[in-house]
């Protein structure tokens, strides 16, 4: 991908006291690209974000957000960056409408995008009701928002979709899409693997501190080499010509009456797949599920885990 760098992190080391937050992690984000952070609690995410936005400075290395440096006095950029924190606090007594407009002037963003935002995330009706009154879901979705505010060039969404319901859910990664559409960066912090793929171009793993894993979730599959799983559907008058069928083609495990899968290595993979439909094969139907994030992300921890 040749679009512009928006984040440019380098040999960055941050630490607290005795404590290494973050272990000389390197990173390049751009422009467009849609990037889940993903790591256990501890791993740094945080503290990675923190230094994006500049509310702390690293003990070596640099950061560069859009050109600058987010932690000097003059960071100009800061207009630009678009931020939910992980646990989004608001002024219980001010209305969603009121909160917002104040963002607004903070962010000098124009004080009309206040109603389109509060249209964006759905809180139009709610908008001149006080917080207090406000679902988790609501406040999460007035956070981002918030985060919307000004156009950002750079979002970084700590935990974004915790407390949404799965509708929700949708359309924030519907606004996502937009934001990407748009050029924006997002960064994207979570636990929720599942709910990633498919959303996040790139997929950055850190574990304690240290950067573990980088790249689309096509490469990181590359480079696990984990098995593909295939599941095959037969029916009940085929069950002894499948019963010689996979006498024949290897190590089936039996998931029920109807049902076999069996996990495939990347080389013998489409040999199988050709088998089971071919014409002589008793099969009804076939699934193929690749490795999920959660199965990548297991492997990444466990191989980090097996070199210390
Ligand atoms: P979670 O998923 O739980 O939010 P995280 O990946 O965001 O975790 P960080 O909050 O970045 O993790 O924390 C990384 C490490 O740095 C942890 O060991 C944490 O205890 C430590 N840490 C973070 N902030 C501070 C601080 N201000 N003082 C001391 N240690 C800190």
């Amino acid at each position: 991908m040749n679009a512009s760098p928006t984040v440019e992190i380098t040999g960055v080391t941050k630490t607290y006291g005795k404590v290494r937050a973050v272990t000389d992690i390197s990173c390049v984000l751009r422009e467009g690209e849609t990037i889940a952070l993903v790591g256990h609690n501890g791993a740094g995410k945080t503290t990675l974000i923190k230094l994006m936005l500049g509310l702390i400075g690293p003990s070596a290395g640099t950061v560069r957000v859009l050109g600058e440096d987010p932690a000097a006095g003059q960071f100009a950029a800061r207009r630009r960056l678009g931020y939910l924190p992980e646990n989004v606090s608001f002024n219980m007594s001010l209305t969603g409408r009121e909160t917002l407009g104040f963002y607004a002037r903070l962010k000098r963003a124009p004080l009309d995008s206040v109603e389109t935002l509060l249209h964006r995330v759905g809180l139009t009706g709610a908008g001149d009701r006080r917080i207090g009154t406000y679902s988790k879901g609501m406040r999460q979705r007035l956070g981002l928002a918030q985060a919307l505010l000004g156009r950002p060039r750079v979002l970084l969404l700590d935990e974004p979709t915790t407390g949404l319901d799965p509708a929700l859910r949708r359309s924030f990664y519907e606004i996502v899409a937009d934001l990407r559409a748009d050029g924006a960066t997002v960064l994207l912090s979570s636990h929720a693997l599942t709910e990633l793929e498919g959303e996040a171009d790139r997929v950055i793993i850190v574990n304690r501190g240290v950067k573990i894993a980088d790249g689309t979730i096509e490469d990181l599959r590359r480079i696990a080499q984990l098995p593909t799983r295939i599941r095959v559907r037969y029916s009940d008058a085929d069950a002894s010509r499948m019963d010689e069928w996979i006498g024949r083609t290897g190590a089936w495990r039996r998931i029920n009456g109807h049902m076999l899968e069996m996990d495939a290595g990347p080389e013998e993979k489409l040999s199988l797949i050709r088998r089971a439909a071919s014409a002589d094969a008793p099969i009804a139907d076939l699934d193929i599920v690749p490795p999920t994030l959660d199965e990548l992300y297991a492997h990444f921890l466990g191989s980090e885990a097996a070199t210390r």
